[in-house]
Parts: structure tokens; sequence; C-alpha cells
């Protein structure tokens, strides 16, 4: 595989151009090309600088090949990457603007039991630019600019685990929210987590504000482990120290996911776990009912399960709300799609 200009800096690619003997400002034509979505031959610079930029680099590191659209407007893209390797991405409307969910591995190695990114394993890690690529190709799919982005927030909650790739996200976070670029702010960013804890605490040192989101889904380590196997490494009580040193370092508040599976993690006992962990402390849960994975026995929750174990969190004192889950009749969950795609192309 070639290199991938995504991958740089802006300062980077200024030090390439004066590299192959180019005038600085070709830098800055090639960059707002980039970050316009388009491809190396594509962006109007000189045929030498392209021939030379293209003997080392992929014209285009990801290509969207396949968009399904859902009856509530979720669309999901299937994207390939340079080497041939298959990530889905998703992008959600609601009123305050567009949420592009970015995948950051190709497949996962946490093994949790409810998820269908993990199911063959991790194949590799994304590089940052390749990230970055994911939303300035959806960006421009959806006719956005730089000055006009059509994707407004991020969430780092597609495929894999973003603290198990943890230099490519941090550039990706660097280089997606810089100045001149396509430039969205850390605070319109959610990472999402299963728990890598002493990563939680370098991220709190970053600089970089993003929201910090853990896929709690139980309430006990013996509970979590039945579904996670990350719980059998680092323990409730740590996520927790780890969650109240980063609202500390940054003033930003954490999120819990909790995924609704039924006789597992949402009857009266959990409620009350749950209640006295979490009570007073500066987060919010996300209830969100299981999607359902083919390959997985899990079983989801009805609608009135999930308004009553809302209501008993909210009798607690917690701050809960019920997520919408989007897309389900576009394989919305983690991974369906990846899966789906590579299970029709290996029959
Ligand atoms: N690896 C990261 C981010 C990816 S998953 C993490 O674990 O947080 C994004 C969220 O979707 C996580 O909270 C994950 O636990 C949840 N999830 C995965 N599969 C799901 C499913 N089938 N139904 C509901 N939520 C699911």
């Amino acid at each position: 595989m070639k290199k991938i200009l995504q991958d740089l800096p802006y300062g980077g690619l200024e030090n390439l151009i004066l590299s192959l003997g180019e005038k600085k400002f070709r830098a800055k034509q090639l960059y707002d090309g980039l970050m316009r979505g388009k491809k190396i031959s594509e962006i109007n610079i000189s045929p030498s600088l392209r021939e030379s930029l293209l003997k080392e680099y992929e014209d285009e590191p990801i290509k969207i090949i396949k968009t399904l659209t859902s009856a509530d407007g979720t669309e999901k893209y299937l994207m390939r990457l340079a080497d041939g390797n298959i990530i889905e991405s998703v992008f959600m409307r609601y009123n305050y603007g567009n949420t592009q969910c970015v995948s950051t591995q190709v497949g996962c190695r946490m093994g949790c039991k409810f998820c269908a990114s993990t199911l063959g394993g991790l194949v590799r890690n994304l590089s940052s630019g390749e990230i970055l690529a994911e939303v300035l190709a959806v960006n421009a799919f959806h006719g956005g600019s730089v000055e006009k982005r059509a994707v407004t927030n991020i969430v780092l909650m597609g495929s894999g685990e973003p603290l198990d790739n943890y230099e490519n996200v941090i550039g990706f976070l660097k280089n997606v929210s810089a100045e001149g670029g396509i430039n969205i702010s850390p605070r319109n960013i959610s990472l999402s987590t299963c728990g890598i804890i002493p990563k939680i605490y370098d991220l709190a040192e970053e600089g970089l504000p993003v929201n910090l989101t853990i896929s709690l889904h139980n309430p006990t380590d013996e509970g979590r482990a039945r579904t996670m196997p990350i719980a059998k490494k680092y323990s409730v009580a740590e996520i927790l120290k780890a969650c109240d040193n980063y609202f500390k370092k940054t003033g930003r508040r954490y999120i819990f996911e909790y995924s609704l599976i039924a006789n597992e993690n949402c009857d009266k006992d959990h409620a009350e776990k749950l209640i006295s962990l979490l009570k007073g402390k500066p987060c919010h849960i996300n209830l969100i009912r299981l999607n359902e994975v083919e390959e997985r026995s899990l079983k989801t929750v009805t609608e009135k399960q999930a308004y009553q174990f809302l209501g008993l969190l909210e009798k607690g004192g917690l701050s809960a709300t019920i997520r919408r889950s989007m897309g389900n009749d576009i394989a919305g969950a983690c991974g369906q799609l990846r899966a789906s795609h590579l299970k029709e192309t290996n029959d």
C-alpha cells in the first residue's frame, strides 16, 4: 500500500511540498483540495507535482462503495480502503446538526459478546489519515465544504476500540480539529471506549477535550465480565476513578453507554447498583436497546422495559435518556453491515 497524504498535518504537507522542490503555496492548494474530499488526481495542481505525489501516495485512500438509507434518514456506508479492507461508517441527522459515526479499526479484538465488529477479530488499525478520510468522504458526499460542513459532529463509535489504536486516533483528533482544515471542534466529538484505563488517563493530558463515553453495560465487575472481556482486566471502580480524573482535567462531564440486554443487565437490582455507583457524579447515561446481532444469542428488551428501567434510574436521581436507535432497518449496530458484506462476498 502506498502512503496516505491525509495522515500529514498541514505543516507536514508543507515540508513534503518543499522537499519536492515546489513552492510553499502549493501545499495550501493541495490541503484545501484534500479537505474538500478530493482525490489527488482531481486537485488543481501542476501535472508534475501530481505525478510525483501519485508515485508515493494513494489517490483515494477511502472509497464509498455502498450507501444504505434508512427510513429515518440515517445513512450507512461501506467503504473500501486502499488495501481492499472494508469498513463502515454511519451518518445521522439530528436537529442540531449531522453526526458521523466513524470506525477506528478494521474489526476489533475486544471480544464483547453483543457486538458484531469483533466477530472476526482485529484485522488492522486504521491510520489517522484513513479515519480523517472517512469524514472528508462523507462531508463531500453530502455536498459539504470546509466553510459549510455537512458533518458537524463526530462519534468514534464505529468498528474498533479507539483507545486500542491510541496514537492514530490522537493524530486524527488533532487533524480533524485543526484550524484551516475541516476544523470540527473536540467539543463536538465523542470518543467511546470499553474502558482501557491507562489510555483514559493519557487522553486527559492531550489538551483535546473530546466527550468521553464509556461502554459500561453493567454496574458490577462480574456482570460486566459476562459480556465484556476487558472487565477482567479493569474494574468498574478503576473506570470511575479515570472518569473523575478526566472531568477534573477537562471539565467535561462523561457519558455511560448502557445497552439493554434481556435477563442480563436491566432489572431492579441493576438499577439500584447503578444509582449507588453514579449518584452525584458529573455523568449522563445513554440507554439503548440492544441491536440484536444474528451471530449472537443475546436478546433485546421491549420499549416498555426500557422505559421502566429509565424510570428507576431517574427516580434514583440519575440523568439518563433512551437513545433513539437509528438505522435499525439498515443493520445499524456496530459492524453488522461489514459482517454481512464479508459473508456475502465469501459465499
Ligand atoms: N469500542 C468502543 C466503540 C465502539 S462500539 C466501545 O466499546 O465503546 C459503540 C457502542 O455500541 C458501545 O457502547 C458498544 O458497547 C455498543 N454496541 C456494540 N454492539 C451493540 C449492539 N449490538 N447493540 C447495542 N449496542 C451495541
